[in-house]
């Protein structure tokens, strides 16, 4: 069941690691179709994570398919599935700057033209204990219809209609972090304008790698 589902989630689960977004057992991904969620086994190494440790559970969390015992996060993962329909794939990760300012309780404005790309703005789900139905419900209420939400004293979670892009957008919100932590520590940025925003997103529509054709050239 989801087998190209659950190799991805191991597939993206050992990038996670490899690129310093999560440390240890931290973090944790899935993937719905249709009804079915994938979910990231809990408290497995992700050197050692193989597909077959991959659940699968219906949108009320129960077990269709075996596997490890599903992460601890699994109602913070159903919850944005609930609310979100226009989503089929999330990624919690605890990389270290998202976490500084979601220590701080600090949301992220857009002070970068990438920010407008992961939502705008970055907002703070207040505090909750991991695998809370109170974190999962914080978390819901931050993101809003945006892409991603730092979780206070915790890390963060993003979501988007493919686990790669989910990944991408997480990878982001990670160097966003990094760059606004950096500037706070010197001083204050210069927000963008809304006009500015709306402009670098028309800008993105026509972004992106295209094969480049030269006009055939006339004779005479
Ligand atoms: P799991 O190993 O259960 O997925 O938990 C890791 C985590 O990040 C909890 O928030
Ligand atoms: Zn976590």
């Amino acid at each position: 069941m989801l087998a190209m589902a659950r190799s991805e989630i191991v597939v993206f689960g050992k990038r996670m690691l490899e690129r310093s977004l999560v440390t240890g057992t931290g973090g944790n991904l899935s993937v719905r179709s249709g009804r079915r969620v994938a979910l990231s086994p809990s408290g497995v190494e992700y050197e050692a994570m193989k597909p077959e440790d991959v659940a699968v559970v219906d949108l009320e969390g129960r077990l269709l398919e075996g596997g490890m015992k599903p992460t601890s996060e699994m109602s913070l993962h159903l919850a944005l599935y609930h609310a979100r329909p226009d989503i089929t794939a999330v990624v919690h990760t605890h990389s270290p700057y998202a976490c500084v300012l979601a220590c701080l309780g600090r949301e992220i404005p857009p002070f970068h033209y990438l920010v407008p790309l992961v939502g705008g703005k970055i907002p703070v789900a207040p505090y909750a204990c991991f695998g809370t139905p109170e974190l999962a419900r914080y978390a819901v209420e931050a993101m809003g219809e945006g892409k991603a939400a730092l979780l206070a004293n915790h890390g963060m979670v993003s979501v988007a209609g493919s686990l790669s892009e989910a990944f991408r957008v997480a990878e982001t919100v990670e160097f966003l972090a990094m760059v606004y932590s950096r500037v706070l520590s010197l001083g204050e940025p210069r927000v963008l304008t809304d006009e500015e925003v709306d402009q670098v997103l028309e800008a993105f529509k026509s972004y992106g790698p295209s094969r480049a054709t030269v006009a055939p050239f006339e004779e005479g």
